[in-house]
């Protein structure tokens, strides 16, 4: 695992694994069972500079990059794959945004408590009718003289309903479909704005999901991020980031489960010998193996291709949709398997391993499902062919 990471890579590693495993594991099943979403786990994230990793120092950043952001990750979500969604939220999101399109006025204002957690983040692009047919949303961003007013609603919104900062996406002119789709910067606590949790859901139980309301929310003119009409662009750049956070999240779960499932079965004595004797077992776990190995590499060489766009050129979409798929595959398969493994126990709830069994399905779905990341590999290749 440790190829290639630079001393100040390795530090970083140890450093989150250590915060996850002494500072969030200890409380994590019980934050988990009652929905608690803790502000001072996500501030201690904030003070070790893991939300620091892609911004420059005269934001408060420590410029490592996204290699050591998805290094970082993968071992907060071995442990709590719900705080692992806070780096989306503080940082894969609107940061790469405002690096790549906004002013610097904007990224002056926003950056900095975003690294800090002063701000709570979130980025809206789901509606209750428009999931992965993005430029088919309908909340509306009306000009007026002196800003924009905008209608409608977000779903599943994660961060709501704590965000204090979002990055909403509304049209500025439907007729020109995703050509009238525009990028606001909204303080979340603004007058319109209803934020409403969502408690109800499969996993992720310390990760706030929500849906905003927007009623004639008042933005100002300079909370446009580029230009009106840039929306869709700028959604794409932004998933092409928050896909690599989540590909990263998915091959710490992956290799989560694997662990746990090779603990469990030295541990667990059937027909007087430990259960990992049985080829059948090893088999399973040698897959395990195998699929968590793919997805952390997957992962770890699409982190390093936007470290170095300039060096390799091109777009890092391919490799970026490439990991975010298989990432997914390979945590609800290692999650399935370990789930074989610990059978019964597993059913359970003595073992952590139906929790992540439960987490490891979001994957498949957030920020684009398994089947957008696979149009998207494909119309690589149909590209391609075309010339
Ligand atoms: C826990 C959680 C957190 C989330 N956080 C956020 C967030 O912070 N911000 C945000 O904006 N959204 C967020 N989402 C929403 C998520 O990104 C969307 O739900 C997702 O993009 C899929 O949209 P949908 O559920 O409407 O599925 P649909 O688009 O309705 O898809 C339904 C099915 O049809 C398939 N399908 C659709 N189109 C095609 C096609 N062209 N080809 C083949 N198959 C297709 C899909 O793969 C899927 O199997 C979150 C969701 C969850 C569950």
């Amino acid at each position: 695992m440790d190829f290639g990471l630079t001393e100040e890579q390795a530090m970083l590693q140890d450093m989150a694994r250590d915060f996850a495993q002494n500072e969030i594991a200890p409380t994590v099943e019980e934050d988990e069972k009652k929905d608690i979403y803790n502000e001072k786990i996500v501030k201690k994230m904030a003070e070790l500079g893991l939300f620091g990793c892609i911004a420059p120092e005269k934001y408060g950043g420590n410029e490592m990059g996204h290699l050591a952001a998805t290094i970082a990750t993968m071992e907060i979500a071995k442990e709590s794959p719900s705080y692992g969604v806070s780096f989306n939220i503080q940082m894969n999101a609107i940061q790469s945004v405002l690096l790549a399109f906004g002013t610097e006025e904007q990224q002056k204002k926003y950056i900095p408590p975003l690294i800090t957690a002063d701000a709570y983040g979130c980025f809206a692009l789901t509606e209750a009718d428009t999931g992965s047919d993005v430029a088919s949303m309908r909340t509306t961003a009306k000009e007026v003289d002196d800003g924009f007013i905008l209608n409608g609603s977000k779903m599943w919104i994660s961060g709501v309903p704590n965000a204090t900062l979002g990055i909403i996406f509304a049209m500025t002119d439907r007729e020109k479909k995703h050509r009238g789709m525009t990028a606001f910067m909204v303080d979340m606590k603004s007058p319109g704005i209803e934020q409403r949790g969502i408690t109800e859901k499969l996993g992720l139980h310390s990760s706030p999901t929500g849906e905003i309301i927007l009623e004639d929310v008042k933005v100002p003119k300079d909370t446009v991020v580029g230009n009106p009409g840039d929306g869709f662009k700028i959604a794409m750049t932004m998933l092409d980031r928050t896909r690599l956070s989540c590909a990263a999240r998915s091959a710490g779960v992956a290799e989560k489960c694997f662990e746990l499932a090779k603990k469990y079965a030295n541990e667990r004595i059937q027909f007087g010998q430990p259960i990992i004797n049985f080829q059948m077992i090893q088999d399973q776990l040698a897959r395990m193996w195998c699929e968590h190995e793919a997805a952390k590499l997957l992962v770890l060489r699409a982190a390093w291709i936007v470290d170095n766009l300039k060096k390799v050129g091109g777009r890092p979409t391919l490799y970026i949709s490439t990991a975010k798929y298989y990432g997914a595959e390979a945590a609800v398969m290692a999650a399935n398997e370990a789930m074989k493994v610990y059978a019964s126990y597993g059913y359970g709830n003595e073992y952590p391993i139906e929790r992540y069994y439960r987490d490891a399905k979001s994957y498949q779905s957030v920020e684009g499902t398994s089947n957008i990341q696979k149009v998207i590999i494909a119309r690589n290749f149909i590209e391609e062919t075309r010339g």
